[in-house]
């Protein structure tokens, strides 16, 4: 380990530093496992547990399914809004280089 590189107490790589997420309660500043090690542990966690997290959002989703309804339909307004207001100045442009020509 030199002052740019840092070993990983996982993996057991030096990396650079970049490879760390910083951490102000380290000493050296940094995680002692680099972002690989990290998102490979989540990942294998997230496996392992796949049942409970399903549970848990299903719960979540019957708890909060008119909410969740509701969000849903909004985003289809503001979805359908922002459509129609660009046909609606795609239109004014055409009129007004049509009473352009017209002239
Ligand atoms: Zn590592």
């Amino acid at each position: 380990m030199t002052a740019e590189t840092v070993r990983c107490v996982r993996c057991g790589l030096d990396l650079s530093v970049k490879a760390f997420r910083a951490n102000p309660r380290k000493r050296d500043g940094v995680n002692s496992w680099c972002r690989a090690c990290h998102v490979a542990r989540t990942r294998q966690w997230r496996q392992e547990h796949r049942d409970e997290i399903l549970a848990r959002r299903r719960a979540w989703y019957a708890e909060h399914a008119d909410a969740e309804q509701a969000r849903r339909t909004e985003r289809q307004a503001a979805r359908r809004r922002a459509a129609l207001a660009e046909i609606d100045a795609h239109l004014r442009q055409e009129f007004a280089a049509e009473r352009v020509r017209r002239r």
